[in-house]
């Protein structure tokens, strides 16, 4: 099969030319999905500032600092690392056709600082450790997170595609791959990301780690972490007081969220309906504002195809409240039978009665509030 040379950021790579079709599937001989161009420019940036942060405070070199892409496909994640950051990247994939395509890639773009392995993910993970982990399989991490998380020394960052089980529509699947009960409503994708979170923090907690979420994002099909590893038992313990249960009331909206590992809640609501229980859910912060404004700041010195999508993502990440959950504006105008006001001048009424009231990366029409539901109402009607 011949090859196509695609860019992406500074790095050229080739991918199979079978790749050039709208919707990439497993079966190609190696996977390239130019949907995701913006989750590798975040990544790109992302890591570099991580690794400015940990050379500054630890003077590691960085050509010392070992970042791990466990599942390449054609490398282009691992390869952008190595030529736009400069640590020492090893790419690995179980196919053998994929390794000798990274292999070409490397000798391409003459990288000397990465090297290429064909291992089963977990058998790599579970032998070396490396400074940075980065996980992107088909599909679930979930058989994957135990030895990510056990390898991970600095960072772990993890990328999901199987939205449908972490969302509660497939509720089954979610419980077996995450160890928690999902919600399917209209918050689900951001309940996708707190099931994932809450799953990575018991992963690494295990091993006597704590993990500090400094970006997190779910965006179309997918959900996208990049979690900071702290040392020590005593962090990790801290970290697992991030984890909760949330009651949600189907007929009024109304939501509690209870921090602990095994809570009572009430299956009754204040208005009498019967509450659906959800968790256990990471409930603490989805990302650090300063790690978001310094992505953004690096985001803006970088050439990038998906610069202004990415720097617009990250910045509503960097503004979003730290508030489980969001609310949809639109589905309370449909109850409140009127026409949705702009967003903004709404937010900004909440917020001069006292309230916070931000938007959300996770829609346009989503937002986050301390507010009480009536609250919320009567600002929608004035
Ligand atoms: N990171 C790539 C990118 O940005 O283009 C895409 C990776 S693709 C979603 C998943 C890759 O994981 C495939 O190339 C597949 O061959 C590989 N893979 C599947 N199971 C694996 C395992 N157990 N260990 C290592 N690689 C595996």
């Amino acid at each position: 099969a011949g090859f196509l040379k695609i860019e992406e950021g500074t790095t050229n790579v080739l991918v199979p030319a079978e790749n050039d079709v709208k919707i990439p599937t497993a079966s190609v001989s190696v996977f390239y999905n130019p949907e995701m161009e913006m989750n590798r420019d975040i990544n790109v940036a992302a890591t570099s500032v991580f690794v400015g942060r940990l050379a500054e405070r630890k003077g590691f070199e960085k050509i010392n600092i070992r970042y791990l892409d466990a599942f390449s496909a054609s490398g282009i994640r691992g390869l952008r690392i190595a030529n736009e950051v400069g640590i020492s990247v090893v790419l690995n994939d179980i196919k053998p056709e994929a390794v000798n395509l990274i292999q070409k890639n490397i000798t391409e773009n003459n990288l000397q600082n990465a090297s290429a392995v064909c291992e089963d993910a977990n058998v790599l993970l579970c032998r070396e450790k490396f400074a940075i982990v980065d996980i992107d399989p088909f599909g679930t991490p979930s058989p994957f997170l135990d030895a990510a998380a056990m390898s991970a020394t600095f960072l772990l960052g993890v990328t999901a595609t199987d939205t449908a089980p972490l969302c509660g529509a497939h509720l089954k699947s979610g419980m077996r791959k995450y160890d928690a009960v999902p919600l399917n409503n209209e918050f689900h994708s951001e309940m996708g990301l707190r099931i994932l979170l809450g799953s990575i923090a018991r992963e690494t907690a295990k091993f006597d780690k704590g993990i500090r979420p400094l970006l997190s994002h779910s965006t179309r099909h997918y959900v996208r972490v990049y979690a900071e590893i702290l040392h020590g038992a005593g962090r990790a313990d801290q970290t697992l007081q991030n984890l909760g249960f949330l009651a949600w009331c189907p007929h009024c909206n109304n939501r509690e969220t209870k921090n602990g590992l095994a809570v009572f809640m009430s299956e009754t609501c204040e208005c009498g309906s019967k509450r659906k229980l959800a968790g256990p859910l990471w409930l603490g912060p989805l990302r650090e504002e300063q790690f978001c404004s310094d992505v953004i700041s690096m985001l803006d010195q970088m050439p990038l195809n998906k610069k202004e999508p990415a720097k617009k993502l990250v910045e509503s990440c960097k503004n979003e409240a730290d508030l489980p959950f969001f609310y949809d504006q639109h589905m309370f105008c449909e109850e409140l039978k009127i026409s949705a006001p702009p967003i903004e001048p709404f937010l900004e009424k909440l917020r001069t009665a006292g309230y916070i009231a931000t938007r959300t990366h996770f829609s346009g029409t989503s937002f986050k509030t301390d507010a009480p539901i009536d609250e919320i109402k009567k600002k929608l009607l004035e």
